[in-house]
């Protein structure tokens, strides 16, 4: 059965004329929660035979990115969609503010040592976009990269450093897929609201959240910029609507399983010998005597 794919409304693969305020945050066009829990079910389970496939082909890895304001969902959006995935075929990392050996490379340096390998699935909870993001909007963070004087604009130059990555990376067998958690303001003070307000949620806040959150403006406009240069038909930006979670990770789902349908995965095949061998010790063990 072909059902709608909610993932594609929200997939920029050419960014010149992108801009954030087309895309509504609390966006679930046509659809009422309990379908889209209905649907989520179904596209875990998809998830997983395709997973399986991927990790048997051993031929592409896939990289998916996962960046956001706070509160925005990252977490719950990755727990929910790779559910159904065997966690053998799967990694996850999460980049915070880098360590003094980290600032002594490169700024792809720390991400490049953890990118899937062929016949698996990495997610990047955060990742070098910060560079453009938090850096971007915290020049003091620049500032300790220690970078030598290079003529030219730093952002422009580290979109095509980018760009030149993951062209780099799609050439050589990477799927990418790219996802900002597009989260209002007003559902981020909720969402605090509810960290302050419940014990075991507490522990989720912390109190430079909300000085961030003093910088919005700053970060919608990085975030515009981050993906009017760096959206690519190979690396799509998917601005997924995240006031609304469980239209968030329904998006989110459709958009990888979308990716790997793209893939022309398939089982190793058996030949003539190998289908003999099997044959083999199947007639083998059904001969043997219990013991
Ligand atoms: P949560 O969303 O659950 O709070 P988190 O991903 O925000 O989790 P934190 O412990 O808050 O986790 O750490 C992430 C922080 O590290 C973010 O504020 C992020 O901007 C910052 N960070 C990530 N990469 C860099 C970087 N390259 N330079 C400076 N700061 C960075
Ligand atoms: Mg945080």
């Amino acid at each position: 059965m072909k059902t709608k794919n909610f993932s594609k409304p929200f997939r920029v693969t050419d960014g010149k004329k992108f801009r954030l305020k087309d895309f509504d945050p609390r966006a679930a066009p046509g659809l009422s929660k309990e379908g889209a829990v209905e649907a989520l079910k179904q596209g875990v389970a998809r998830l997983s035979e395709l997973q399986d496939k991927l990790f048997a082909d051993n031929r592409w890895a896939v990289l998916l990115i996962f960046q956001a304001m706070d509160a925005a969902g990252k977490d719950s959006a990755i727990k929910h969609v790779m559910s159904g995935v065997n966690p053998q075929g799967c990694q996850v990392f999460s980049f915070k503010a880098p360590s003094a050996e980290e600032l002594d490379h490169d700024f792809l340096w720390r991400t490049a040592r953890c990118l899937p390998e062929r016949g698996r699935i990495g997610i990047f909870n955060r990742s070098y976009y910060e560079e453009v993001l938090v850096v971007r909007v915290h020049p003091e963070f620049l500032a300790a990269q220690r970078l030598p004087d290079v003529p030219g604009d730093i952002w422009k130059m580290r979109f095509e450093d980018i760009n030149a990555h993951e062209r780099y990376l799609s050439r050589n067998g990477t799927v990418i897929r790219k996802f900002f958690l597009n989260v209002s303001r007003n559902e981020q003070k909720k969402r605090f609201l509810e960290r302050l307000d419940r014990p075991e949620k507490n522990w989720k806040f912390s109190a430079g959240d909300v000085k961030e959150r003093e910088r919005w403006a700053d970060y919608m406009s990085a975030y515009e910029d981050m993906i009017r240069n760096t959206a690519t038909a190979e690396a799509p930006w998917y601005v997924v609507p995240a006031d609304r979670k469980w239209f968030t990770r329904l998006v989110v789902a459709e958009a990888i399983i979308e990716a790997l349908e793209s893939l022309d995965l398939r089982y190793p095949a058996v030949d003539a010998s190998k289908r003999e061998e099997l044959k083999k010790v199947r007639e083998l063990l059904a001969g043997e005597t219990a013991s």
